[in-house]
């Protein structure tokens, strides 16, 4: 099996081994299977997240596509209802499905599930809390990993456990949310390199109201035609989310040559007060004193400085490529794209040459946000 087919960038060599787990029994299966060999192992959702080597992966490659949606924690078992998007109709599961309404309710995902279709019936069952994250690509079991967020939600507030197979212990544990170390882009099994954790299911907590949560980000706050902080309809809320994302080549789509990506590749750098006054410097040097960089709280006294406005600033503008195969998205200066004929070596040179010149530019050093397998940047 060739991962470019399996990979959203479209790039990405042969596989060794691959297995596909549609229950949750082969693939714990699979993994143990993998692990007694002594294999090098690669977990796979969606492939949206992943910068794969030319060369391929010379091990097993478990792809994750296990289903099931029900309200309460713990286990996923029995087959799909219907109804609901695909989902068990009303209360499938304990828990959450007998609250009252205007209480909040428990709704345990399988990690397989395709992320945005979760998201969908959270908001048709009039559930708040992941609406602002429709359209982000990928699995449900992957959303944990590197607390995926956008347009001012992130998994982490509403997650209250992810139940995982432990490679070590060869158990199922439930690791509770204050264990899950989250971060921004970051979490316990995104910084564990031996990768112990594989995510069978995860539990999140969201509201029983057809209102969205406060609308923390400015531009889908004004998309709404509201104050930022204010609320909107769910349904409003996911369809204008989609709609921004796709003004930006951020949804996948097959007939935008944009979309060939990992969504953003850099993370926003987190400066403190002398890194953001050295950056301040720079941009007043080359642009002129009026220049301001934009800038987020980011708590104790740290700020988050868009990444994107870092590249462009540094001379790296959206279409800017080396002249094989791999760009920068058209539509977003943070996205780089596999115009059809990149390698994930062009894509990375490409990656490098942005790096160092923002490095040299402001001094500051961008990090990459997707998982890189072997390869490095
Ligand atoms: C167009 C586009 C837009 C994007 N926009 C956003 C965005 O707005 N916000 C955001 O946060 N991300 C975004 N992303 C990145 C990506 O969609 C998310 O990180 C997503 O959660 C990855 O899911 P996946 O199933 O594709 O994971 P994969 O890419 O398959 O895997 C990513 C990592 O997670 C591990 N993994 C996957 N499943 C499991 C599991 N069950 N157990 C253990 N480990 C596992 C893999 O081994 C790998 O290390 C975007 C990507 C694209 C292509």
């Amino acid at each position: 099996m060739n991962l470019a087919e399996l990979t959203t960038l479209g790039l990405g060599g042969p596989a060794r081994r691959f297995v596909r787990a549609a229950t949750e029994a082969d693939l714990i299966e699979a993994v143990r299977a993998a692990d007694a060999s002594g294999e090098p192992l690669l977990i796979l959702g969606g492939g949206s997240n992943l910068v794969v080597a030319d060369q391929g992966f010379d091990g097993t490659v478990v792809q994750v596509a296990t289903t099931g949606l029900r309200r309460g924690p713990g286990a996923i078992g029995g087959p799909r209802g219907s109804g609901g998007k695909g989902f068990p109709p009303g209360a499938a599961g304990v828990g959450g499905g007998s609250l009252p309404p205007g209480q909040h309710r428990l709704v345990t995902v399988a990690a397989g599930e395709d992320w945005d279709t979760v998201v969908a019936w959270t908001v048709a069952e009039g559930l708040a809390g992941l609406e602002c994250l429709s359209g982000v690509p990928g699995r449900a079991g992957a959303t944990p990993i590197q607390n995926v967020g956008a347009y001012g939600q992130e998994v982490a507030e509403t997650i209250t456990e992810v139940r995982t197979y432990d490679r070590v212990t060869g158990q199922t544990t439930m690791i509770p949310n204050d264990r899950c170390g989250f971060g921004y882009r970051t979490s316990v099994f995104k910084r564990d390199e031996a990768r112990r954790h594989v995510v069978l299911a995860v539990t999140f907590r969201l509201a029983e109201q057809s209102a969205s949560t406060p609308l923390r980000y400015p531009e889908l706050a004004a998309a709404l035609g509201v104050a930022p902080g204010d609320q909107a309809a769910s349904t409003e809320v996911r369809s204008a989310v989609i709609e921004l994302r796709r003004s930006k080549g951020m949804v996948i789509d097959a007939a935008d040559p944009d979309a060939r990506s990992v969504g953003s590749f850099f993370v926003n750098p987190v400066l403190d007060a002398p890194a953001l006054a050295a950056v301040e410097a720079a941009a007043r040097a080359r642009y002129g004193d009026g220049t301001r960089v934009p800038r987020f709280d980011a708590g104790d006294g740290l700020v988050k400085v868009p990444a994107a406005w870092l590249i462009e600033r540094a001379g790296f503008g959206k279409g800017y490529n080396l002249g094989d195969g791999a760009r920068i998205s058209s539509k977003h200066t943070l996205a780089l794209v596999n115009s059809g004929s990149a390698t994930t070596a062009s894509l990375l040179a490409l990656a490098r040459r942005i790096r160092d010149g923002v490095h040299d530019t402001f001094g500051v050093s961008l990090t990459p946000e997707p998982v890189l397998v072997g390869v490095t940047l």
